[in-house]
């Protein structure tokens, strides 16, 4: 035989045959022994020679280990023995003894050689090993070095498609059988080379034409069934290999299913389940079933919105237009198509997608590039005349107080009804405070029962502040007196029941009389009586007429700590089998509509089987109930009013339970593809019988719980566009406590907007003659709400020209808070603030002192008021549309905006920004700012950046946050411009507007983890010290930015503000890169979800399926 043929010489021209040139070329200095081998190996003709050379290097090879083979691979080793190979493969007979040496050699390099599966193709290699096999099925010794190699072979996705033509994935069939001691190894290889060839799209097709689903099951079960001691868990995974990748595409899993494999799966499983160290084997067998289990659709008849609010302006290319403008039952559509359809490569052509390295500045797609963009451009859109209406929202530049007498106060007394009651200051919230055991309720009188209504002599019926300038105010009044008594009647029904009047009182027999907790000592801001009289201003869609309990009674922070839960390991997976199940036992399901808001009727079923729901409540959002077991319900949260989707935010109520019964629930059609029910956050619970009998507070409740993709389908109208999407399960298991209790479930703390205007009512009534307070309307809501705004500051000290001086020139703060309805973390942030700024204390009163507050406690009533998560009535994010609002359909966005604008207009542009959001994914509270040069930086563009000028004086509030508020965690602050935040109100107050400190502040839905409260899930008393501490971060930043102030104590500040701003010197390594303020990057590495699109799971490892068995997996969201 002639080893060298005239292509392997002509390649290798400049290094001619001559034993002379070889000998040299071995001598040369330099050389390693490798390359000397491989030198020989290339240059010898001789059978033995060769064979003797590859003795060797398999030797070598075996016994070096890693490095060794590295060596071979980066000498050029792979393809001299490829090309050896390929050349043998052209005898009419190759020796059989050569062929096993090189596929043994092969099989060693080939895993170690990062582009082997190329390099073996464009050698032609493929098709001689293949050849082999067919030749060689009953060759064992051959067999399995030849099965290794093209394992390897397979493992490239262009391979996997040429070998299946090939006849390779029959071939396999033939190699793998039933259960057998014998050839075990074989076996592995033959199914993870099937494995790796059923990736692709063609040959899973080929499998299943060829009925080979069935027959995988079989082989499956086979396996179980005889594997008694489980010896062979790795084969067994491997066939589950083969039947995952098949199930990636649709007709697969149409064949798993017709081949009964949900309950073959299922019941194997169920086996397993008590091994341990068969987990592996559940969670893969979990993973198909999942991908496999028919997706539904919501079991609604249409996914907008049960309640519509018409628009008198809809913008023809506006969400509502389009909402509207689809046939009905078009918008959820089951999309059964494979999640990757588009992006699978399965072609002939040699589109190397094995080195398709991910640009690593993919994911700074997001960040703004533009420096043009990133400067500030003050422009004046709006002509000054334009902004002139706004001055009256301004009086405070104006005013001289000539007519005030500064002794008595009483041009700043409260209002008359206000008066007559005792001024309480309050107290600066702060977690360190433990609330006073409440006095007992059994000991007072009781108050009112069913029959009367709630005392009313104290209630004060002034609404003026807050009325509706447009209405003529007297009228108003009128009406609201005239409507009071139907309120009441409302409000005591719903008081006594809340939900068809039907509650504990009835049921418990003896007309017991709701004795409502007395909380004033505790929540000098709540009233019960003020907080009915508030509901009754409230104009809902649905137009409500209920109330709940809990916003009645009021929520005083339990002083117990609440840890963020460790989650048990192997949670998720029985709740997915618990799910499974209902398609395996479909008898056992009851699928009993319990609630119902989308017939008009809404029955109330009541034969005792099952739990009553309701949510016709302000921020309500439950839409409808399904008993799917006795003690299990789907719930299933309604859209955004005049949208289709958004759903995460819930709240209702739930009665007729029984006692220490576990109960599971299941919100069945989240959205977001991952939350922090995966993190240890808990639901929060009110219970009715717990208020009345002196506690009554929200508590965090529920165990088993997790957020997983489920089976219901989302159509692509409510997914971007996207096709393929699922909804994800919320579930949760509560164990109630008390017989004949009314208790409620909420996503968070709820804060309506009713309990807003109660607040701002007790808050203006806690002036004092030093607090400057002025409440107006700044808009109305398209819903017919008000939209307070507020502005508090000190009483100039006299009326001396000096003071009113002083007092007209403090530099301006803007807070705004709660655009996203579902975060009302941010509104407790908010109450905190608005009560420090209240309160009697000198900080508070040095804090008034330096600056006037502009506040818009709440910017979309309408969205909290209904229940929405995250739009507005418009059917619309509102913090998307900061650069062009629509004085129409975003009135509150335009005219907080045309306030900004008109302070920049008459040269008082507002030192600080800052806009309260909540985010449902990360831990700590953080803020997110601007900078340029930090945004520059993110994108590397760093040659055009070197000459730009940043004030550093945006780091300096989040930084003194961090020293003062224990919530606070800098680390995770960012300051990064991204071009999906161009509409966002930090973004476009910064830009346009002007104001260096522009800034979302993030609290956490769940808790800590990090300083004081690390381990501890968030309450409002954390919350409410987060808005508290942000106001004496503002007074030391006026310390910090005053000039007068710093010419006092030159030395000292300034020593601070460099110390504050020390950042400069590690500003070269910004804060972490964050991509969506809402929803950042998934940085929890979780296999939470059933992807039918497996390319990122090259092992099929699916160990870390629950993300309890990776010990990583709790804490990682915090940004390094
Ligand atoms: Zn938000």
């Amino acid at each position: 035989m002639d080893y060298s043929s005239s292509r392997r010489t002509d390649r290798h021209t400049r290094s001619p045959c001559s034993p002379e040139k070889t000998r040299k070329e071995i001598m040369t200095k330099g050389s390693s022994g490798m390359e000397v081998i491989l030198t020989s190996l290339e240059n010898t003709r001789d059978l033995q020679t060769i064979l003797n050379i590859l003795c060797i290097l398999n030797e070598l090879l075996t016994v070096g280990g890693g490095r060794r083979v590295g060596v071979f691979v980066s000498k050029g080793g792979t393809a001299i023995v490829l090309q050896l190979l390929v050349q043998s493969g052209k005898e009419a007979s190759p020796s059989e003894e050569l062929m096993l040496h090189l596929h043994s050699l092969l099989a060693k390099v080939g895993p170690k050689d990062r582009k082997f599966g190329i390099k073996a193709r464009l050698n032609g290699a493929l098709n001689v090993t293949v050849n082999l096999l067919k030749q060689n099925l009953q060759n064992h010794k051959l067999l399995l070095p030849c099965l290794q190699v093209l394992r390897v072979y397979s493992s490239n996705s262009v391979n996997a498609v040429s070998l299946g033509k090939s006849g390779v994935v029959e071939l396999m069939f033939k190699v793998i059988g039933p259960y057998s001691k014998k050839n075990t190894t074989l076996l592995k290889v033959a199914l993870d080379t099937l494995a790796a060839l059923l990736k692709s799209k063609m040959n899973a097709r080929r499998a299943v034409d060829r009925a080979h689903v069935p027959a995988l099951l079989a082989i499956y079960q086979d396996w179980h069934r005889n594997d008694t001691r489980h010896r062979h868990m790795l084969i067994r995974k491997s066939i589950l290999g083969c039947i995952k990748n098949i199930t990636n595409i649709k007709l697969g899993r149409k064949a798993f299913i017709d081949a009964d494999g949900m309950r073959i799966l299922y019941n194997t499983s169920a086996e397993c389940l008590p091994v341990r160290t068969l987990d592996p084997l559940v969670n893969t067998s979990s993973l198909i079933m999942r991908k496999c289990f028919p997706k539904n659709r919501l079991p609604l008849p249409t996914i907008k919105s049960v309640f519509h609010h018409p628009l008198q302006h809809v913008p023809a290319s506006g969400p509502v237009a389009q909402l509207y403008s689809q046939p009905p039952g078009v918008d959820d559509v089951v999309d059964e198509s494979d999640d990757n359809e588009d992006t699978e490569v399965d072609t002939e052509n040699d589109t190397e997608n094995e080195e398709d390295e991910k640009d690593p500045r993919a994911q700074n797609d997001d960040i703004e590039t533009d420096i043009n963009k990133l400067r500030s451009r003050q422009v004046l859109t709006r002509p000054f005349e334009e902004l002139r209406v706004y001055e009256r929202f301004f009086r405070e530049f104006s005013e001289d107080f000539q007519d005030c007498e500064f002794e008595s106060g009483k041009s700043t007394s409260p209002s008359a009804s206000d008066a007559s009651k005792p001024l309480r200051s309050i107290i600066i919230p702060t977690a360190h405070s433990t609330p006073r055991p409440l006095t007992d309720p059994r000991n007072k009188p009781p108050r009112p029962d069913k029959g009367e209504p709630p005392r009313l002599k104290d209630t004060p019926v002034d609404l003026d502040s807050i009325s509706i300038s447009k209405a003529p105010e007297s009228k108003l009044e009128l009406e609201l007196v005239q409507g009071l008594s139907q309120l009441l009647l409302d409000a005591s029904q719903s008081v006594n029941g809340g939900c068809g009047g039907e509650g504990p009182q009835e049921e418990s027999g003896e007309q017991a009389v709701l004795e409502v907790p007395d909380t004033a000592a505790l929540l000098p801001l709540h009233d019960p009586d003020l907080y009915l009289v508030m509901v009754k201003g409230t104009c809902s869609v649905p137009g409500y007429t209920e109330v709940a309990y809990p916003d009645y009674f009021g929520h005083v922070a339990p002083n117990f700590r609440e840890h963020i839960l460790e989650r048990v390991y192997g949670v998720q997976r029985s709740k997915i089998f618990q799910d499974i199940e209902r398609l395996i036992h479909p008898t056992d399901i009851l699928d009993k509509v319990v609630y119902d808001l989308d017939l008009q009727s809404c029955p109330v079923i009541d034969d005792g089987e099952c739990l009553k729901f309701n949510s016709q409540f302000e921020s309500g959002n439950l839409r409808k109930a399904i008993q799917v077991r006795k003690f299990e319900y789907d719930l299933v949260l309604n859209s955004d009013i005049n949208s289709n989707h958004y759903h995460q935010w819930f709240y209702f109520e739930v009665s007729s339970m029984r006692v220490g019964v576990p109960y599971r629930f299941n919100i069945i059609n989240c959205e977001k593809s991952n939350s922090q029910f995966n993190y240890g956050m808990q639901v929060l619970m009110y219970s009715v019988q717990d208020a009345i009998s002196g506690s009554p507070r929200w508590v965090r409740t529920g165990s088993d719980i997790c957020y997983y993709k489920n089976h219901f389908s989302r159509s692509s109208i409510a997914a971007g566009g996207q096709k393929g999407k699922s909804y994800y399960t919320m579930t949760f298991t509560v164990t109630f406590q008390h017989k004949d209790d009314v208790c409620y479930f909420a996503y968070h703390y709820p804060y309506t907007y009713s309990t807003l205007k109660m607040h701002l009512q007790k808050l203006r009534a806690l002036r004092t003659p030093q607090i400057y307070y002025r409440q107006e309307q700044l808009c109305e809501t398209l819903g017919g709400n008000c939209c307070p705004l507020l502005t508090i500051t000190a009483m100039p000290e006299s009326t001396g020209n000096d003071h009113i001086c002083q007092f007209r020139n403090r530099p301006v703060v803007f807070l705004t808070a709660r655009v996203h309805p579902g975060e009302t973390n941010a509104s407790w942030v908010m109450k905190g603030t608005l009560e420090f700024l209240m309160s009697s204390s000198p900080l508070a009163q040095s804090l008034r002192e330096s600056y006037i507050f502009k506040i818009i406690p709440m910017l979309n009533p309408d969205g909290v008021i209904n229940g929405n998560h995250r739009c507005s009535l418009s059917g619309e994010d509102l913090n998307r549309q900061w650069l062009t609002p629509s004085a129409e359909l975003h009135p509150t966005i335009y005219h907080t905006k045309s306030l900004l604008q008109y302070l920049t207009a008459i040269g008082r542009t507002p030192l600080v920004f800052c806009d309260y959001h909540g985010h449902s994914r990360k831990k700590n509270v953080f803020m997110y700012g601007c900078s340029i040069k930090e945004t520059v930086w993110q994108t590397n563009v760093s040659a055009s950046s070197s000459d730009l000028q940043e004030d550093l004086g945006y780091r300096t509030l989040p930084k003194l946050l961090s020293q003062l508020a224990p919530a606070f965690s800098l680390s995770s602050c960012s300051f990064v411009v991204e071009r999906s935040k161009e509409s966002t109100a930090r973004v476009v107050v910064w830009r346009e507007i002007g104001v260096q400190r522009s800034y979302t502040m993030e609290s956490t839905l769940c808790g800590c983890d990090q300083g004081k409260y690390k381990g501890l899930q968030i309450g409002t008393r954390e919350l409410e010290e987060m808005g508290s501490q942000f106001c004496v971060a503002l007074l030391r930043l006026r310390r910090l930015t005053s000039p007068l102030e710093l010419r006092n104590h030159h030395t000292h500040l300034l020593d601070m503000e460099s110390d504050l701003i020390e950042t400069r010197c590690n500003i070269t390594c910004p804060t972490t890169y964050v991509m969506e303020e809402d929803e950042p990057a998934f940085l929890e590495e979780v296999d939470y979800s059933a992807e039918s699109d497996e390319e990122n799971d090259p092992d099929a490892d699916h160990a870390h399926l629950d993300p309890s068995s990776d010990p990583e997996f709790t804490h990682q969201d915090s940004l390094t």
